[in-house]
């Protein structure tokens, strides 16, 4: 994928879970509470079937960037 910031291209990897399904929790929703918990809606960035969810790196930018198409 070509960082949309410097239109180079950008570095494959990856991010695991460790207990907990990774998560993506909107501010609105996480007001106070543990964003690690099951319980609060997001989206879920990982799952005990998927124990990783692939990121592009920009090292230039320092951007992470998720696909969301890359979910399952
Ligand atoms: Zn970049």
């Amino acid at each position: 994928m070509k960082c949309p910031f410097c239109k180079e291209e950008m570095k494959t990897g990856t991010i695991s879970q460790d207990r907990y399904a990774l998560k993506w929790v909107s501010e609105d929703a996480n007001k106070g509470l543990l964003n690690f918990t099951p319980f609060i809606k997001g989206i879920k960035l990982t799952s005990m079937s998927n124990l990783t969810v692939k990121v592009f790196h920009c090292e230039k930018c320092r951007k992470f960037i998720i696909d969301e198409d890359n979910l399952h």
